[in-house]
């Protein structure tokens, strides 16, 4: 174990805290994962790069086969049904909804892959699980917290004191706040459905509690019933974006809370910040919304196609709590700074350990941004010096921005700008010749020639001697 103690910063007692595991043997973490309606874009993509660096950071400290990590996927949902009736509108409703769901979840699978992010160690199913969710409506109705009503499972808000703790905010507030109309069969406007019936056409399962109308369940339920499965009632880590606070995280609280007799879900709720791509709002009609997928494989940003690392250790540069804004600009940074990186270390063997500045700020509640700076500085020795190249490489692997890549890899999308070497070099020498002959039209030809290859020329001159030496490069 390293001699830095992980501290994280917990949403729920709103301090940064000494992470210390109910079972050292078995750390357990549950992160939301995406609503398989349609690919993910780039705000989905924040919390799952964030929570895979804390994986890895989890696994090096407590040894990979102690961390269990579970991100759902959630596959009945109103906003699945509708755009299963949009796509397929020819097709049953229900076959509909499979073929979206398993498209789309093949889609985010794709999507994570190419970011090079580590598959969670469990990836439930929301449609797996109605029996689980099933029993806790029973469990909570039966325990007092939770009401049937015109075939809905409610929970009942002012059953549970302390309601609000995560998000803080007070029921008194919530009541004032609330101007929707408040649906009739609720005893009170903070109390949320558990389990609603379901229309004609939409995905339907025996109903609990003794309601005879098929119902399906709704959105929060789910994740207190697969957390409490795979987790068990308590488990170390919750995590997800800000937006999931209030209510979802919230109401996971009041489901698993209630229906276990346990004082908390999770010991730390983890959350990260929002994102915007250049200084705005993300949405599809300021024509700014933007996919993994697109970043990865089209070149709709910036003109061009990123490599799913460089996607990666741009998102890191902010550190996860903070806002972060997405632009051209960060990604072309991370790009040329992985390009650095990649020469240095490509072909040197890594150190048995990350760098222990790197490690010692990522156990400070993931500072990213300081391991980043901190890496800067190894780089500037580990040109010269085998051991920071080590350093630095196994820095790099524990981030999961780095494997065994050349740095050319980077340059993603660019595949027309594959050159020959042996051809560039016998094109180079012919140019030498042509420089020392003084012929110099014939070797400006020759360097626009090499240029129309992609290739870039620099010519250094040897200060001792005056011979010139050049070195070449595909374009970026
Ligand atoms: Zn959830």
């Amino acid at each position: 174990m390293p001699d830095a103690t992980l501290t994280l910063y917990n949403t729920l007692t709103r301090r940064k805290e000494a992470f210390a595991p109910i079972d050292a043997q078995s750390v357990r973490m549950y992160v939301c994962g995406p609503t398989v309606y349609d690919r993910a874009h780039i705000g989905n993509a924040r919390p799952i790069i964030v929570f895979d660096v804390l994986f890895r950071l989890l696994r090096h400290i407590y040894g990979a086969e102690h961390v269990t990590y579970a991100r759902n996927i959630t596959d009945v949902d109103d906003k699945i049904n509708a755009r299963a009736a949009e796509r397929f509108a020819a097709m049953p409703p229900v076959e509909a909804i499979r073929k979206l769901t398993v498209e789309t979840a093949a889609g985010f699978h794709e999507d994570i892959s190419t970011l090079g992010l580590l598959p969670p160690t469990l990836e439930p199913r929301a449609t797996d699980h109605i029996a689980e969710m099933v029993a806790l409506c029973e469990a909570l109705v039966k325990a007092g917290h939770a009401y049937v009503a015109e075939d809905h499972v409610l929970f009942d808000v002012p059953s549970m004191p302390d309601y609000g703790r995560l998000s803080g905010r007070a029921l008194g507030e919530m009541e004032a706040g609330a101007r929707v109309e408040v649906e009739a069969y609720k005893r009170d406007v903070n109390d949320f459905v558990l389990w609603k019936p379901s229309k004609p056409g939409e995905p339907a399962w025996p109903s609990p509690a003794g309601i005879k109308t098929p119902g399906r369940p709704g959105w929060h339920i789910e994740c207190s019933a697969m957390a409490g499965k795979h987790l068990g009632e308590v488990f170390d880590i919750h995590g997800g974006g800000l937006d999931l606070i209030f209510p979802h995280h919230e109401n996971e609280i009041a489901q698993s809370r209630c229906a276990h007799g346990t004082p908390v879900m999770a010991n730390v709720w983890m959350h990260n910040g929002f994102l915007q791509v250049e200084g705005e709002k993300m949405s599809k009609s300021l024509g700014n919304f933007i996919t993994i997928n697109e970043l990865v494989s089209q070149k709709l940003f910036g003109g061009q196609q990123w490599h799913g690392k460089v996607v990666k250790l741009a998102m890191l540069g902010a550190h996860y709590r903070q806002p972060m804004d997405w632009t051209v600009a960060r990604l072309a940074q991370a790009k040329g700074t992985l390009m650095d990186f990649a020469r240095l270390v490509s072909g040197v063997e890594a150190a048995d350990a990350p760098h222990p500045e790197v490690l010692g700020v990522l156990m400070d509640d993931l500072n990213t941004p300081s391991a980043m700076s901190i890496l800067h500085g190894i780089a500037k020795s580990a040109a010269r010096n085998t051991v920071a190249a080590g350093q630095l490489k196994a820095s790099l692997q524990l981030l999961g921005v780095y494997e065994a890549e050349r740095a050319e890899d980077f340059n993603v999308g660019l595949e027309t700008r594959e050159v020959d070497a042996s051809k560039v070099d016998s094109l180079i020498a012919a140019r030498n010749a042509a420089r020392k002959a003084k012929d110099f039209k014939e070797a400006d030809r020759l360097r626009a020639g090499l240029d129309a290859m992609g290739v870039t020329l620099k010519d250094d001159r040897d200060p001792a001697t005056g011979a010139v030496e050049t070195t070449w490069e595909v374009k970026r």
